[in-house]
């Protein structure tokens, strides 16, 4: 399998070169060159399985021959026997048709982990390989930076740069990641929002300065290997609800449009999937997108569900990139144009092929707060701010009743207690396997909403890719 960028100039890579390299130099995102296909025989042959199995299933033909079938089956054991179910990710029952993923018991608690554990020991296995030295930059809402820092923290020939906006994330989130002592973990909170900080990553991928001398790579869901990881469990719910016999649909609490686009690669790879759709809270640019055709940029309104605090939703452009025909010109022009003008409008066509793949929905406080409480009384869940997001647009979208609906729980309450607090009159418990973090000393950078600031930091502290 190779890959292309979405902006059609960048040369062609192998998985192994697509993993360290996260985001394309063209500035484009990375995409295999077509669709892996599965039969229906193939998905049922997966009923039962335990998750590694599946998974080491699902990725194998995007993963080709740079990992042996031994070699990836071992990574999946190592990867996901860290999570703290034995299901890995269980699926959990509402009512007749509303269901629960629970893509949370990894070591952060939330759904980040189900893919930076396997990408932690990939980016191990490639560097080795290759005697090479990877800085890796990445900019978070909130979960990416704990779970990747989880998945770093202590490994051989990588250093970790995290940026988080100052202020805007939950406490629990920045302790999972400021807790954390490694020699090889940088935490840095930047003044101003994730989308902030986010271009600031973005430049420093594009700037010769730093990448003529080190070895920069992302772990944010640019990065290919982390949307593979998560088509996985799209595969393994679907197939202990019934599939390929029954379609399933998934109700996906989005932010930057990865872990819904992982499931609309399951679509492509030919899990049948009724609708994906498409949850955002009020920073709503995937609504707007998707309903009228309008992506444009607004103002990011902080939340109580700041993993979704989003305007600039990177992976859409991974979606355009393949209703718009796998044109890289195409794309590489109608982004230029986007990040000139802040706004772009899909045409009718485009519409229409998104259509019939996704429904969007916009949850504003009251009803995801509704939906906590619904979670709560009928069925007995506490449910974090994410996922009831995720769960009020799955109730409030018209599916026929023998469709189960699977709301993605990304997040697992405690990450998030106060909200639930609010919502509940519950505070949950921080699980064990955290639970002494507001014991631990906390350590990080502040630095001002500047690029050459964040750059000379990183600079200054990086390894150089040979060194
Ligand atoms: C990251 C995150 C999301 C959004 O996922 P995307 O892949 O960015 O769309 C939703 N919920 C939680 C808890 C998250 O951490």
């Amino acid at each position: 399998m190779e890959y292309i960028s979405t902006r059609g100039n960048s040369a062609p890579l192998n998985f192994e070169q697509v993993t360290l390299a996260g985001l394309a130099g063209d500035g484009g995102l990375y995409v295999p060159t077509a669709w892996p296909k599965f039969v229906a025989a193939d998905i049922t042959a997966m009923a039962g399985l335990p998750y590694a199995e599946v998974a080491a299933r699902v990725m194998k033909p995007f993963i080709g021959d740079v990992l042996s079938d031994d070699e990836l089956a071992e990574l999946c054991e190592q990867a996901y026997g860290r999570f703290a179910h034995a299901a890995v990710t269980p699926l959990v029952q509402l009512d007749g048709q509303q269901w629960l993923l629970e893509l949370f018991h990894g070591p952060t608690l939330a759904f980040k982990d189900v893919a930076l554990q396997l990408l932690g020991l990939l980016f191990e296995k490639f560097l080795a390989r290759q005697d090479k030295h990877l800085t890796v930059v990445g900019a978070t809402s909130g979960d990416t930076g704990s779970a990747a820092i989880d998945a770093l923290a202590g490994r051989d020939k990588v250093d970790i740069f995290m940026l988080h906006p100052d202020g805007r994330i939950s406490d629990v989130q920045r302790r999972q990641m400021t807790t954390v002592r490694a020699p090889n973990v940088y935490n840095i909170a930047i003044d101003g929002s994730f989308d902030d900080a986010q271009a600031m990553v973005k430049r420093m991928f594009a700037d010769q300065s730093v990448t003529g001398k080190f070895a920069i790579s992302a772990v944010n869901s640019i990065n290919w290997a982390r949307l593979m990881a998560q088509i996985v469990y799209y595969f393994f719910a679907a197939s202990q609800l019934g599939s390929p016999l029954r379609k399933v649909a998934f109700s996906v609490p989005t932010g930057n449009f990865g872990d819904v686009f992982a499931g609309y690669v399951a679509a492509q790879m030919g899990l049948p999937i009724e609708r994906l759709i498409v949850a955002t809270n009020v920073n709503d640019i995937l609504h707007r997108a998707l309903s009228a055709g309008d992506y444009s940029t607004g103002t990011v309104t902080p939340t109580a569900a700041p993993s979704m605090d989003i305007q600039v939703s990177s992976n859409f452009e991974r979606l355009l990139f393949d209703i718009e025909g796998r044109d890289g010109a195409k794309t590489a022009a109608r982004m230029a144009a986007f990040e000139k003008n802040k706004n772009m409008q899909l045409d009718t066509a485009m519409r229409e092929q998104a259509d019939a793949f996704f429904k969007s929905a916009r949850v504003d406080p009251d009803d995801m707060a509704l939906a906590m409480r619904w979670a709560q009384e009928e069925a007995g869940q506490i449910i974090d701010p994410h996922t009831a997001i995720g769960l009020s647009a799955a109730r409030s979208i018209d599916i026929d009743s023998a469709v189960p609906i699977v709301t993605l729980a990304t997040a697992h309450p405690a990450k998030f207690r106060d909200a639930v607090e609010r919502a509940t009159g519950v505070r949950p418990i921080l699980p064990r396997r955290i639970g002494d973090l507001f014991d631990r000393e906390e350590a990080y950078d502040r630095l001002p909403g500047d690029y050459d600031a964040v750059k000379d930091f990183v600079t200054a502290k990086a390894t150089p890719a040979n060194g």
